[in-house]
């Protein structure tokens, strides 16, 4: 009997030595999955701040987005005021220019009667320094010298002088 009790006694004692050792692996087991859950909580606060740089760095872009955009319009509404200053002033030297002509140096400001290029091509026909006019003079003393001609023939053939008698007899 004794040595069934002492038998039962080592096998109780391993028994315990087995349980003891399961509870410590129990507990390593807790204190890995605690670290873990550390682990897992210091990751999802990071990955939160991400998200907030994230959002930050979208607002970011959308501010300048807007501002570009803005830029753009801005820029756009430039030039349509720069055109029409350039057509203004197109329009204000178009309406104060004061025609000139090159020969004579005639002027005719603006508010002249006849304003526009049309003034010039008159003045061409009485300008005393235009090339065109001195051509009109020429052609117009050629007829004449030509009417003259004519005049005499015709005066010397009614006179019978002019004329050789072989002429005045056709
Ligand atoms: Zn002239």
């Amino acid at each position: 009997m004794t040595e069934l009790l002492a038998l039962l006694e080592l096998q109780v004692a391993a028994k315990d030595a087995h349980i003891s050792t399961l509870q410590d692996r129990l507990e390593e087991a807790r204190a890995v999955h605690e670290a873990d859950d550390r682990t897992i909580t210091a990751l999802a606060l990071e990955l939160a701040a991400l998200q907030v740089l994230l959002q930050e760095r979208d607002a970011t872009i959308a501010s300048r987005d807007d501002a570009i955009h803005l830029a753009n319009n801005q820029t756009q509404e430039a030039w349509i005021e720069r055109d029409a200053a350039r057509a203004w002033v197109r329009r204000m030297h178009a309406e104060h220019q004061t025609l000139t002509c090159v020969y004579c140096g005639q002027a005719y400001p603006p508010g002249t009667p006849a304003s526009g290029s049309a003034v010039l091509t008159a003045h061409i026909a009485v300008c005393e320094k235009h090339p065109l006019r001195a051509m009109t003079v020429r052609m117009e003393q050629a007829q004449q010298q030509l009417e003259a001609l004519r005049t005499a023939l015709r005066d010397g053939v009614a006179d019978g002088i002019a004329a050789p008698a072989s002429q005045v007899n056709e």
